[in-house]
This record gives structure tokens, sequence and C-alpha cells, in this order.
């Protein structure tokens, strides 16, 4: 239903969210959980050999530039593109380029740590609006924070089933074990417009309609609070409100509230607003926010970045 994207950090591989943390999830890949002691020992001759040999080729292209445009020129070529199509692409290979000689290469031993297993502190849930990047906004370097995103950054309740966000969630706090859960809105977010724009309407055709109404409580409080203002106005009450809500809904998946429980997970809210390049964050506060019977979100830690 949601269209999640994970960055580069997560893209980065399924191999790499496979072997991150045990060899019982290595040995899937390699197709058998039994393996003879001639079979294990090869397989480990392979690996340290695949290791060495990757490591010799990153390095020899990093003493020689040449050689890493050799080897990409000599990469079988795709004909009848598009002038516009060809001049994107050879921007995005321009700059992977770049990004390769001045990152990759330069910090060789990280990167090749980083292909081994990925250890980010923060899972952001953030819009798959192009404006809103939280690499780019906030910093995060590849292996810092395990993304979704999604059509107005929007969390489910547990009771709603599976979908690409909490199946993210699941890895990111059962497996990655991250500290932080963080949901990042933004200012004049098209689908919470379309959430406050949505009419009573049963079973939409409209993917997004099906989408955004995930959000319906959050709609509901704003008309409530805000009925007095304008309809863009109450969308920017929304945008918040639909954060609050997303925050109250990761406590509905008992894997994510037994860590908060315990100290080992906390959950934040963050708002970006691109109109004047303001950050706003804060912190769910898990006692106060349960003891209120009435879902609402109790905070602390509010601080505004200008
Ligand atoms: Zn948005």
């Amino acid at each position: 239903m949601a269209h999640a994207v994970f960055q580069s950090s997560s893209l980065a591989c399924s191999s790499s969210m496979d072997l991150s943390n045990n060899s019982a999830k290595t040995s899937s890949i390699f197709g058998s959980q039994l393996r003879s002691p001639e079979i294990e020992q090869t397989r480990l001759r392979f690996l340290d050999s695949f290791k060495r040999n990757i490591t010799v080729r990153l390095k020899a292209l990093m003493e020689s530039p040449g050689l890493a445009q050799d080897t990409i020129e000599n990469k079988p070529k795709f004909t009848r593109v598009s002038n516009e199509e060809s001049d994107h692409f050879k921007e995005l290979k321009h700059r992977f380029l770049g990004f390769k000689k001045d990152k990759y290469l330069s910090n060789l031993e990280h990167y090749q740590s980083l292909a081994e297993a990925q250890v980010p502190k923060f899972m952001v849930i953030a819009c798959a609006d192009s404006r809103v990047c939280p690499s780019s906004i906030l910093g995060f370097q590849p292996g810092e924070a395990f993304v979704v995103r999604n059509v107005a950054n929007l969390v489910p309740p547990h009771e709603n089933g599976p979908t690409e966000t909490n199946a993210a969630l699941e890895f990111a706090v059962n497996s990655l074990e991250v500290e932080n859960l963080l949901v990042v809105g933004h200012s004049c977010c098209g689908g919470i417009k379309a959430l406050m724009s949505l009419q009573d309407e049963v079973n939409s055709s409209s993917f997004i309609k099906s989408w955004v109404v995930v959000g319906k409580p959050a709609k509901v409080k704003t008309k409530a609070a805000a009925s007095d203002l304008n309809f863009d106005q109450q969308c920017r009450h929304c945008e918040k409100e639909s954060i609050n809500r997303s925050l109250l809904n990761l406590l509905t998946y008992p894997w994510i509230e037994e860590r908060v429980i315990r100290g080992k997970l906390s959950i934040h809210g963050g708002y970006y607003d691109f109109t004047d390049c303001t950050f706003e964050k804060w912190t769910l506060d898990y006692k106060g926010s349960t003891m209120l019977s009435d879902s609402t979100c109790s905070i602390k830690n509010r601080e505004f970045w200008t």
C-alpha cells in the first residue's frame, strides 16, 4: 500500500541486511543449513579469497583513478537513450563517481566495514516528498540511519496488519536494535493535504486515499482543535498532529513498547519547515502518554532549530 523507499544505507543491500549480525543468517545465503567440514573449509577459503581480491582491486582503483574510469567505460553500453534521459544519467554518473572518489575510496576501511554490517543508531520514517531527504537535511551518512519513506510519513497501528513501513520497523528494532525512532514530517505535505481533503468515501480505488486514511484520527483531532482556521492552516496543524499520532501508533507494536519500557529505545518527532528552513524536534514522554486517557501524546525535550 505505502511506497516504502529504502535509502542508500538501507538499500545498501539486502545482503547487508542478511549478513549484518550473525552467522546463522549467513548460512541461508549459501543455501544450506547442513555443511560438511570440507564444504565449510571451501566456503571460508572462498570468502577469504573474495575479501582479498576486492581489497586489492579497490586499492588499485584508489591509486589509479584512470583504471576506475576504464572499468566503468568497459561495461556494456545501452543504446537508444533519449538525450534528456542521457543527460540525467550523465549527471548521476558524475555524482556517483565523485562519491566513490571523494568518500568511498578516501575512507575505504570504513566503507569496507560497512559492507560487513550496519549498526545504525536511528530508524527514520520520513515522507516520500523529494524535498525532505533526511540524509540531506540531517546529514546522515551511510550506515547511520535505517530509513523508510512513505506518503505523509505515517506509521499505521499494529492492528492494521503488515505494510512496508512496519516491516522496516521490525527489522530496525528487532535485528538492528536501533536506539532511536524518528518520525519526520514537513511543511506543505501533499499527503496530509490529501488526508484533510478526504471525503467519507468507502472503498476508494485511489491508492493514495487508501493509504492516507491511516492518519484519520489526526484529521479528526485537527478538525476539533482548529476548525476556525482556514484549510491551509488546518493542514499545517494536521502535519504535526499526524506525527504525534504516529508516535503513539509506534507504541502499539509490543516489541517497540517493550524496548521503550526497558529504556533501550526512544521515540522522537521532527518537523521540517522548508519554507523558512527550520526544524522542530521533540521526544515522546512514554510515562506521560500512557497516563493520558484520551490518546494524547505527552512530549518532552522540545527544541527548535533555526
Ligand atoms: Zn509529505
